[in-house]
């Protein structure tokens, strides 16, 4: 296997009412191509941040980031915005209310031209078999989805401009615990595709993953095999 993704000797302060937050505090993991990695720690031990910080949605405070061994700039170029995706927690959130599921799968197809214009249409249709909805969803908005439907919708749009590394914040953590399940199936099935999973969950880490890394209170990370 070849890395993927390297982050090395990470660390995030946030300024809160100017007292200095350290989020992170020197993390390092790899994560190579077809790799599933969890990220576990208890809340607040900075997954969401660590995730913010791959995606280049904030930068980090120091250290470096590098994807394919090349290092990631704090502005990202659109082929790392189409390389790396996000799905969040909360997939009601993530989706704009105003645009139908297939509106939002084209637009990420638009954006980044994948594929030729005329076959985009029927390729949302098959994004969305792809996580197991029916082809007619396209047509639907995200309120009227159940949350297992609309984190589907999510999953698909992460797949969608051909992404090399995804990343899940506590993927099923805003779900049922039945749906938790069918979701988790799904990211087994789709794990072939690369990934990064961060999660507090250990039933995600059991389903899926088959590395692991912890982040502590100190967020020195430790990483083990657990598969
Ligand atoms: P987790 O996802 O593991 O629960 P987070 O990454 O959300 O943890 O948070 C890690 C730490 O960083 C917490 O102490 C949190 O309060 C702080 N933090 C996260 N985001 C921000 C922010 N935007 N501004 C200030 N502090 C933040
Ligand atoms: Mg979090």
């Amino acid at each position: 296997m070849s890395k993927l993704l390297s982050v090395s000797n990470v660390s995030k302060e946030f300024s809160v009412n100017g007292t200095k937050v350290q989020a992170l505090d020197n993390v390092s993991l790899d994560v190579e191509t077809g790799e599933c990695l969890a990220i576990v720690g208890e809340s607040g031990s900075g997954k969401s941040t660590i995730a913010n910080i791959i995606l280049g949605i904030y930068p980090a405070t120091s250290g470096t980031l590098t994807f394919k061994d090349k290092e990631l700039p704090a502005t990202r170029a659109k082929e790392h915005r189409r390389a790396i995706q996000l799905v969040q927690q909360n997939p009601l959130s993530s989706l704009n209310p105003r645009r139908s599921i297939g509106a939002s799968l084209r637009l990420a197809l638009d954006v980044h031209d994948i594929g030729d214009r005329a076959s985009r249409a029927e390729r949302t249709g098959e994004l969305l078999a792809e996580v197991g909805l029916p082809p007619e969803f396209r047509t639907r908005s995200p309120s009227s989805l159940s949350g297992g439907q609309r984190q589907r919708v999510a999953i698909a749009r992460a797949l969608a401009c051909q992404s090399e590394l995804v990343v899940l914040d506590e993927p099923t953590s805003a779900l049922d615990v039945l749906v938790q399940a069918r979701v988790l199936k799904l990211l087994n099935d789709l794990k072939d595709r690369r990934g990064l999973t961060t999660s507090s969950s250990p039933m995600t880490c059991r389903s899926c993953a088959i590395s692991q890394t912890a982040l502590r209170s100190s967020n020195a990370a430790s990483s083990s095999n657990s598969a």
